[in-house]
């Protein structure tokens, strides 16, 4: 008996040999397959760099999108808050360096000039000694430096990046939204800094853009040709207004020339001259707020006077085909085709989360592999972690994103989670995920959403690069459709990407993630930052202000993705990402049709009004854009063209098609503040 134990004791002992060399030999496997993947990636990057040749020395991609985008998220600025900060007063030589460190900042450089003096007159001056920390690695930002005096060290885990001496900025990203500090930054001698806060940043500049958008307002409805448009009407061309700025004895318009433009004076003062007898004769001295070239909108006019700017002059101007473009608004309903729309959209169904109960819900476990028996992750996001489930009557698959409360109250994202709860739970669209229940205890919010079997648009994207055109094309329809059906109910999207983009069994893509999602009173614009720095459209970096019209700007971002495998605006670094949208230079491919190109280039226009989906008439414009002369637009809302995106779908297990994840072990912490009342 004693020898039988033995023997056994003996085997047992064996077997955990070998399990504990299986499981190094495991391991070994995985780290390899980490570094397969790793250099494949490189390769593919490496292939691209080669497909791509820098021209003249101006590359077209510096960067190829490897790694998801990170979400940015300000925190909500009260409404109508006005700061009042006294002005730093600063001599003209402090005025001139900040005004230096200013224009050579990648991202600050790009501001317009009354942002750039407003931050003159706010930056405000603080001293540290020796050894002080001016900003920790890891720790949130809220504040941007400039040098006025002295030497810092710049450090990352320990090691010494560089120094920061008098003209350098520094932290400049934490003035948009909160973010994580990159580095360590430390005072190495007495050192002097203008600083500025977030708040007092965007406080400042929300505030400014909305009282100029009053301020336009007001002068276009003195004009007498526009005195009939309404306040949506009149918004609606302030976004197709562009600024221009004249020198002093520039001539503006010519008596005698063909007129295209209507102007109306910001800044400086113009002189209205006619000839007379051979002789420019002065009539008129006009200002701030005056307008003139009306007529040049509505009819074929020959200018009557010559207008030349006396000084410098800055001027809001619009052309006559922009205007036509614009206006007449009755017909500028966003979106169009709504009686097609409403004869598909599936009668409401009572929803059967009305039913559904969070324990009825058993997780899906990994059959296979390094999670082998692990619950199924399909992703993970900036806020969320959603896990696949089964119900245990029906034997159906569900989504089930799961987030930390504190996690939310912490980033300040509650009216995000209860817009996101409210907007899915009213969508009843093909194109958009839909939400089945919703439930919430003490740590996190539960959301039980339909399940898209077919994965990320984003996987996809990685694992083939590029999309063809025709697959890139039904995909971009398909968020056309849900935009439309979104857009009816005066709801922004704000964060289109292939992240957020899902495929359903049958290849048709839906929109998931509506954190950013926002409903808005037509006319009205808002002013927090949100979305994914490559996505991001230049009025919400300049605090501008923003509507519907970020979501066509996306869109033309999203087609140049899929088509390219990154997007048009990219580098390692937000600010310069930032940069590049402002300068808003697209440049194209060889492999890229002309349509595409061209579609491209309509959406991602720098003026909001002026963007295809966002001029007269509406979304129509963009669904017929010749790019997609091959699609049939009723036929793709009741489900029956061909998916081309069937083919990247994988056969096999139902979590095959997405990335494996581990599995969360620590639980969230309790959150006890009530902000989830009603969700
Ligand atoms: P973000 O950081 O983009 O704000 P998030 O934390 O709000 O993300 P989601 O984008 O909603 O989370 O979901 C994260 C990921 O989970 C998605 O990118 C996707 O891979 C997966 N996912 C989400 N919804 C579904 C679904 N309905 N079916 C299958 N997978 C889904
Ligand atoms: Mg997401």
């Amino acid at each position: 008996m004693e020898k039988q134990m033995e023997e056994m004791r003996q085997q047992l002992d064996k077997q955990l040999q070998i399990n504990q060399e299986l499981q190094r030999h495991n391991t070994d496997l995985e780290k390899r397959l980490q570094e397969k993947e790793k250099l494949l990636q490189e390769l593919h990057s490496h292939y691209h760099d080669l497909e791509f040749p820098s021209r003249s020395g101006n590359e077209i991609h510096p960067v190829v999108r490897k790694s998801r985008a990170a979400v940015m998220a300000s925190e909500p600025i009260p409404e109508n808050l006005e700061i009042i900060q006294t002005k730093f007063k600063k001599t003209s030589s402090e005025t001139s360096l900040i005004v230096k460190a200013i224009q050579k900042n990648d991202f600050l450089s790009r501001l317009d000039d009354e942002q750039t003096a407003m931050m003159v007159d706010l930056l405000v001056a603080s001293d540290y000694k020796p050894g002080n920390d001016v900003i920790k690695e890891g720790s949130e930002g809220d504040s941007m430096y400039i040098v006025a005096a002295g030497e810092l060290i710049v450090t990352q885990g320990g090691r010494q990046l560089r120094t920061l001496n008098v003209g350098d900025v520094f932290g400049e990203l934490a003035i948009l939204y909160n973010c994580k500090r990159t580095a360590t930054v430390k005072a190495k001698t007495v050192v002097r800094l203008w600083c500025m806060e977030r708040q007092t940043y965007r406080t400042i500049m929300t505030n400014k853009s909305k009282k100029k958008r009053e301020q336009i307002m007001g002068f276009l409805k003195t004009s007498r040709t526009l005195k009939d448009l309404n306040d949506i009407q009149l918004s609606k061309l302030i976004d197709s207004m562009e600024e221009v700025k004249f020198q002093n004895k520039d001539v503006i318009v010519r008596e005698g020339e063909e007129g295209n433009t209507f102007y109306i004076i910001l800044k400086g003062e113009v002189l209205v001259t006619k000839n007379v007898n051979g002789q420019q004769k002065q009539i008129r001295r006009m200002g701030k707020g005056e307008h003139f070239g009306e007529q040049a909108l509505i009819r074929e006019v020959l200018r009557t006077a010559t207008c030349t700017a006396d000084g410098p002059v800055t001027c809001f101007s619009i052309d006559k085909e922009v205007f036509e473009d614009t206006i007449p608004v009755e017909h500028l309903e966003l979106f169009d085709d709504s009686k097609v729309l409403q004869e598909v959209v599936a009668p409401e169904k009572p929803c059967p989360g009305s039913t559904m109960v969070l324990k009825d819900l058993l997780p899906v476990l990994y059959q296979e592999g390094r999670y082998q028996g692990e619950p199924v992750t399909l992703g993970v996001g900036g806020f969320g972690r959603v896990e696949l489930v089964t119900s245990a009557q029906h034997g159906k698959y569900y989504a089930l994103k799961r987030v930390s409360k504190k996690h939310i109250v912490a980033k300040r994202q509650e009216e995000h989670v209860l817009f996101e709860k409210m907007i899915l739970k009213a969508s009843q669209c093909d194109f958009i995920v839909r939400l089945h229940a919703a439930f919430k205890d003490t740590r996190y919010i539960y959301m039980i959403m339909e399940f898209c079997g077919g994965g990320e648009i984003w996987t996809k994207l990685k694992e083939v690069r590029r999309f063809e055109e025709p697959v890139a094309m039904f995909c971009t329809a398909c968020v056309v459709e849900a935009y439309a059906y979104l857009h009816k109910k005066r709801i922004m999207y704000r964060d289109l990407k292939p992240e957020n983009l899902m495929l359903d069994g049958k290849g048709y893509v839906k929109l998931v993630d509506f954190g950013f999602a926002k409903e808005l009173v037509r006319g009205e614009k808002t002013y927090s930052f949100v979305g994914t720095p490559e996505y991001i459209a230049p009025e919400i970096i300049q605090n501008h202000g923003h509507d519907f019209a970020v979501d066509f700007w996306s869109l033309g971002v999203l087609v140049y993705e899929l088509l390219v495998g990154s997007p048009p605006f990219s580098s390692s670094e937000p600010q310069k990402i930032y940069a590049k949208i402002l300068d808003g230079v697209l440049k194209y491919p060889p492999y890229m049709s002309e349509a595409a190109k061209s579609i491209i280039s309509k959406l991602c226009r720098p003026r909001p009004g002026q963007r295809l989906g966002n001029t007269k008439n509406g979304i129509k414009d963009v669904r017929h854009h010749r790019w997609f002369s091959s699609m049939n637009w009723s036929k793709l809302r009741v489900g029956q063209v061909d998916a081309p995106t069937m083919r990247l779908i994988r056969k096999g297990p139902c979590y095959i098609n997405f990335d494996r994840f581990p599995h969360e072990q620590p639980k969230a912490e309790e959150e006890f503040s009530g902000w989830d009342r009603d969700f």
